[in-house]
């Protein structure tokens, strides 16, 4: 039968159907079926074309069929795709290994290789755990994070990740882990500078490991640049560097999370490199480094720290697929494209014509309160009222609403949950790096579309 058997909302989803039968809300509308990428662009089975303004979830950094790549996965398959990494060693993930810890620069020696975010960060805690059994500090225990914060979807990731939502469902099989507040760049309270207010926050680091404990406090895990958590609100350099004092004065390892915000996305290989006091000690990555033509994650850690671990018998941590070869070859095609295309520089200078049309858009638009970001991770915050900053209600979930519009004007937004208190209704605008100014002025015009339709339907 030709008939169209498609369900058209998620409720009526057919037993053996779509993932969204678990994920999405009963009766919401079903998103449009993928047929195939290229470049920056999606087009669905009915032949639609969607520009990807947001990588996908901040993932498609060279954008989409890129020819070195897929070349690179088919070698790769045609010799191995699979070797257990504690039986054999491969070319593809030491090359890989010397290039990323090369890229991220000093203090950063190994690469520990996983299948994606949650994993990698699931990584950090439990390696940064057995250096301080092995090193003679077994009470640090506790991890201290910010408050909202995203380190993924795994129950340990969980714990430290610092979002009402999940925790009213999960939290009592998380350990509850202390959390610090995450400085505002949009709302900051009265009183307050940028500064003060970002080193208030830092402060209550201190704070709060003095009130912990300091010989319980194992490290303290942070997005340099948030992403689904603050919607790219940016800190002052002075945020990073007392964080860094603090850490050194505690003996708290610190932990970027640069899951989002690394691999070039910002205008730097990591957001660690735009400020000089940064100095993490360990770095997660994920999402760009494959940049979604195969899953990966990625733990850079010092040697010191290896070290410790290895002279105690090794890391009691693993996967099935960590090190994967294929993956690995083809994180090692895309550095190259990143590299030879030179798309950490893109980054930064299409960052800036990006930020420049967002800044035009909000000035036309009634709803557009803020444009904030670093180089090609930017965000848009939706408000009811410029002036005075109101929030529209998280009952009118303004993301999702911006979504449905997109689609229909041809522009495909990654969001999250509505309004998750004062970092409010943002909208992460986070195309490929390998976008082009005529496709940036693009964006913004379909953006300003789908905006318009969001205005016409608060105004009615
Ligand atoms: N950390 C950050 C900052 C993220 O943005 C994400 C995913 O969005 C994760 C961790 C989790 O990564 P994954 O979904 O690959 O497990």
């Amino acid at each position: 039968s030709t008939e169209d058997k498609t369900p058209r909302t998620v409720g009526d989803t057919p037993k053996g159907g779509s993932v969204l039968g678990f994920y999405a809300a009963k009766g919401s509308p079903r998103p449009p079926r993928i047929a195939r990428g290229e470049g920056v662009y999606l087009w669905d089975e009915g032949g639609h074309r969607f520009l990807d303004a947001t990588a996908g979830a901040v993932v498609a950094n060279i954008g989409h069929g890129n020819p070195r790549v897929l070349a690179a996965m088919q070698e790769q398959a045609a010799r191995v795709t699979f070797a257990y990494p504690r039986f054999f060693e491969s070319e593809q993930s030491i090359e890989l290994a010397d290039r990323v810890c090369a890229l991220a620069g000093e203090g950063f020696d190994r690469a520990f290789f996983v299948s994606g975010g949650s994993e990698a960060n699931e990584s950090a805690i439990k390696l940064a755990r057995q250096y301080a059994v092995v090193t003679g500090q077994p009470k640090r225990a506790k991890v201290i994070s910010r408050n909202p914060s995203y380190h993924g979807s795994t129950l340990g990731a969980l714990a430290v990740t610092g979002d009402a939502h999940t925790q009213s469902i999960y939290g009592p099989m998380v350990r509850e882990m202390p959390k610090v507040s995450a400085p505002l760049s949009y709302r900051i309270p009265d009183g307050h500078t940028a500064e003060s207010h970002a080193l208030a926050c830092a402060d209550e680091l201190e704070t709060t490991i003095v009130r912990e404990g300091a010989d319980t406090v194992l490290a303290f895990i942070m997005e340099p640049i948030g992403g689904l958590s603050t919607g790219a609100a940016v800190a002052p350099a002075v945020y990073f560097e007392r964080v860094r004092s603090i850490c050194d004065r505690h003996g708290v390892l610190l932990i970027y999370d640069e899951i989002m915000s690394g691999a070039g996305r910002t205008g730097a290989f990591l957001a660690a490199h735009h400020w000089a006091g940064a100095r993490p000690d360990f770095v997660t990555l994920a999402k760009g480094l494959a940049a979604g033509y195969t899953p990966l994650g990625a733990l850079l850690v010092p040697d010191r720290i290896v070290d410790a671990v290895a002279g105690s018998g090794g890391f009691v941590h693993g996967h099935t697929y960590f090190t994967n070869p294929l993956s690995c070859a083809v994180a090692n095609a895309v550095l190259g494209e990143v590299i030879e295309q030179d798309l950490v520089r893109r980054a930064r200078d299409m960052g800036e014509l990006l930020m420049a049309r967002l800044r035009e858009v909000a000035a036309r638009s009634p709803i557009v309160g803020d444009v904030r970001g670093k180089g090609l991770f930017t965000a848009i915050e939706i408000v009811a009222d410029k002036a005075t900053k109101r929030q529209l209600p998280a009952s009118f979930n303004a993301p999702a609403r911006l979504t449905e519009h997109g689609l229909k004007h041809g522009i495909a937004l990654y969001n999250r949950r509505a309004n998750l208190g004062a970092f409010g209704d943002f909208q992460m605008i986070t195309p490929p790096l390998t976008i082009t100014p005529a496709e940036i002025d693009e964006l913004a015009d379909l953006l300003e579309r789908s905006l318009r339709g969001l205005a016409d339907e608060i105004a009615a």
